[in-house]
């Protein structure tokens, strides 16, 4: 640990991408849960290995592939001391959290778990440390069980006895939570899986470049950790094994480095790490992560740790206190990751991170790949904040100004529409508050459509009632935000009552008027689109486009679902124009 309070003010010089305007301001940075940002140390160290050392590891004679063997090979070394490892054999560089994950269900999982097993994870896991093993599940026939989470967005340790039973081949848990920024009590688990002989993994994604880790203190059998979100570059990442473990278990990938002998009928493998890194490895991004720990270090990661605690401790406070405003995850004062998920009144996430984007502030929206978890919660997204050591409180003051209701807008939830004018503020607030044909229709000349996009966690389901050559009536039920909403709604009343024909002119036309060149003029729009155009400036935000069209696409759908020429409706570029 380092004796003296680190200077953060330097340390965030240390990081040229902070050192930017975005839209006129200065960056904030607050996505550090999806990556975090490089110091110049790791950047010089990738420049230095291209400019310098660039070689294949292990085979070579030469000094390049010896200075690129032991640069990786140092690496190894670092990554096993920094989670305080038994031996660097136990070190096995991955691509990331998730490669590490799936390398454990693949080569362990495929070896060891059988039809009837229990494969335990928790309620709050990201895709990463779920999907790998309903896949496992599905291969073997075992059983995937699901611990839950209680009210303070913890897991249910009361309820652990009852989940955690002697059928338990592998428990699977993170350290914290992506989405709720909940710290579990790893070692607790370890010890409660050890008493049932379960083997443990735990997901170290968010916390490896937050917390101190010993996996010999911890007790865990296997620990995946993300490079690029503790200051490496992406594309590294590293899987802890239990020698004794990674020693029984069989390769995942064949090809060169992971063999001892090769005939053509059959091979033999290396011992641990070697047996699971076929082919060549990424050799700058594992010296990068070495040089990563090193910067860690420099700092001090209990200085990290108590830094990041109070920057969110901080923005905590702040955001409860607006009105309308729920942070998800611990209740204030428990100590939590440097996560802060959050819904605002009836304002959707996109929204929220789209009017933050305007002020130079990077926040993330939406299911943060914890799909299952916001349906538990009753939520399709959220606006996640997620902070780093080279944040700032004055950073934090900025985001707090840009989301507390202003004088001109003193409902709980401002309205977060996307900063395109005054007419567009009035057609999309009333819209998205109050859609319009919101509801279902039925009967046998009734199409259904359900469309959703899912990276965002829009969802719409919508009924178009055909007559003979028209569209009779247009209801769509649904969440999502304001874009979306309001393009449902205006979509609604302007089909209603169109011959078919029609329908899909002017579907082409919306099409055309929210999927142009974003530098390009269209005046106020065609006149048939009406309040439709206000939509025309969701083209300076190409990632909200499919916002914009996710009716008309499942319009689109239901027209050809009833008989309708596919190259009538299609909402695709022209081929060629
Ligand atoms: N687990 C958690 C909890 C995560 O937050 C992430 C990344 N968002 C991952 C796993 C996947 O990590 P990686 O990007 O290194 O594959």
């Amino acid at each position: 640990m380092n004796p003296t309070t680190p200077s953060w003010e330097k340390i965030r010089a240390d990081f040229p991408i902070l050192d930017q305007q975005v839209h006129g301001t200065p960056l904030i940075y607050f996505d550090n849960a999806a990556t975090s940002q490089k110091p110049r140390a790791v950047i010089d160290a990738l420049r230095h290995y291209y400019e310098r050392d660039n070689s294949n590891v292990h085979r070579g004679m030469h000094e390049l592939s010896a200075r690129a063997t032991a640069g990786y090979e140092e690496a190894r070394v670092k990554v096993a001391r920094f989670l305080n490892a038994g031996s660097e054999k136990e070190i096995i560089f991955t691509r990331g959290a998730t490669e590490s994950i799936n390398l454990v269900a693949q080569t362990w999982g495929n070896q060891f778990v059988r039809a009837g097993d229990v494969i335990l994870v928790t309620e709050m896991e990201h895709h990463s440390n779920l999907v790998p093993w309903q896949l496992l599940a599905e291969r073997t026939g075992a059983t995937l069980r699901i611990l839950p989470i209680n009210d303070r967005h913890e897991l249910a340790l009361d309820r652990l006895g009852e989940f955690l039973t002697p059928d338990v081949k592998l428990f699977a848990f993170n350290q914290i939570s992506n989405s709720l920024g909940t710290i579990n009590p790893v070692a607790e688990l370890c010890a409660a899986a050890r008493k049932v002989g379960a083997v443990t993994l735990v997901d170290a994604a968010q916390s490896g470049g937050h917390l101190s880790i010993d996996v010999q203190t911890l007790g865990c059998d296997f620990l995946a950790l993300s490079g690029h979100k503790m200051c490496g570059p992406t594309g590294i990442g590293a899987l802890y094994g239990k020698l004794a473990l990674l020693e029984t278990m069989p390769p995942w990938q064949g090809g060169g480095e992971m063999i001892e002998t090769v005939e053509y009928e059959k091979s033999t493998w290396k011992k641990p790490p070697y047996r699971f890194e076929a082919g060549t490895p990424d050799i700058s991004g594992a010296i990068g992560l070495g040089v990563a720990i090193d910067y860690l270090e420099s700092i001090g990661r209990e200085a990290i740790f108590k830094h990041d605690a109070e920057l969110t401790r901080y923005a905590h406070e702040k955001l409860v206190a607006i009105p309308g405003l729920r942070v998800l995850g611990p209740p204030l004062g428990t100590p939590r990751g440097a996560v802060l998920s959050f819904v605002f009144g009836d304002a959707h996430a996109h929204d929220v991170v789209t009017k933050a984007n305007e002020h130079g502030i990077a926040l993330r929206g939406g299911h943060h790949c914890t799909q299952p978890l916001m349906r538990k919660l009753g939520l399709t997204s959220s606006a996640r904040a997620s902070f780093y050591f080279y944040n700032t409180k004055a950073e934090i003051d900025r985001m707090i100004e840009m989301l507390t209701p202003s004088e001109v807008s003193p409902e709980a939830s401002p309205a977060f529409s996307l900063p395109l004018g005054e007419i567009y503020e009035m057609v999309v607030s009333d819209h998205a508050r109050r859609p319009r044909n919101f509801g279902e229709l039925a009967g046998d000349s009734v199409v259904h459509v359900h469309g959703d996009n899912p990276s965002c966690g829009d969802t719409l389901d919508l009924h178009v009632q055909f007559g003979p050559d028209k569209v009779e009536n247009v209801k769509f039920t649904g969440s999502g935000c304001t874009v979306c909403m309001t393009s449902a709604s205006l979509m609604t009343l302007k089909l209603k009552g169109k011959p078919r024909a029609e329908a899909a002119r002017l579907m082409h036309l919306f099409h055309d008027q929210v999927s142009a060149p974003a530098d390009s003029e269209t005046g106020s729009g065609p006149r048939e689109l009406g309040d439709l155009n206000v939509l025309g400036g969701v083209r300076k935000f190409p990632q909200r486009v499919k916002c914009a069209m996710l009716a008309w696409r499942a319009f689109e759908q239901a027209l050809q679902e009833s008989g309708h020429e596919r190259a009538e409706v299609s909402t695709e570029e022209p081929k060629g124009a």
